[in-house]
């Protein structure tokens, strides 16, 4: 594993725990040797935890798209930053550069961010490692939902089990080294009970 894509707030969110815990991952990745990608954003948890990794003497690499490089203040001080035309070639470039995947409290966009990845190591079009930092409990609804379409019959254990979730830094790293992709994608669990 070389680097780390971080999707998160690009607000800084109401208590200081999560920047604290945006700070705590960005510290986790320049101990491990982890190169951050991201969004490329200066504002809220974004920032944080560009800044973060930067100042400790990691690398942070960031991709916007031209029409949010004003909206999200394009980060400058950054080891890369790619500047492309759209969200579709933000989120592909995104995935391409990481080795793995992990989602911050953040908004909307983070949550959007997380579900496209997940649900594509769900489908089998890659075999990362997909994580969740959850601190002071942010995403235990999002857990209990995910827990709930398991028990309805909309998802199978071995997919929900996928998504790596911890609140330390340091043991969701941990977590995401030692993953192993389900050796079948959904489909063919799907197929075998036709
Ligand atoms: P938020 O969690 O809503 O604060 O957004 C965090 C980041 O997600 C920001 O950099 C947004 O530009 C980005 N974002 C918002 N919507 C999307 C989307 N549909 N696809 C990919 N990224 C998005």
């Amino acid at each position: 594993m070389k680097a780390v894509c971080v999707y998160c707030g690009s607000s800084p969110g109401a208590n200081p725990i999560y920047t604290e815990a945006a700070q705590a991952f960005g510290r986790a990745l320049v101990a491990s040797n982890l190169a951050l990608v991201y969004g490329g954003g200066k504002v809220g948890l974004m920032g944080v935890i560009a800044d973060t990794v930067m100042a400790g003497g990691g690398r942070a690499i960031g991709v916007i798209p031209e029409l949010l490089v004003d909206k999200e203040v394009g980060h400058v001080g950054l080891t890369e930053l790619h500047v492309v035309p759209d969200m579709h070639h933000r989120k592909k470039m995104m995935a391409d550069l990481s080795d793995a995947f992990v989602a911050l409290p953040g908004g909307a966009g983070t949550l959007e961010e997380l579900f496209e990845v997940y649900t594509w190591a769900q489908l089998g079009y890659h075999r990362k490692p997909v994580g969740v930092l959850n601190i002071g409990g942010f995403y235990d609804p999002l857990m209990a939902l995910l827990d709930h379409t398991v028990r309805e019959g909309f998802m199978r254990q071995t997919y929900r089990d996928m998504l790596q979730t911890d609140g330390d830094p340091v043991a969701l790293i941990a977590r995401l080294k030692r993953y192993h992709a389900p050796a079948k994608d959904k489909w063919a669990d799907l197929r075998e009970n036709v």
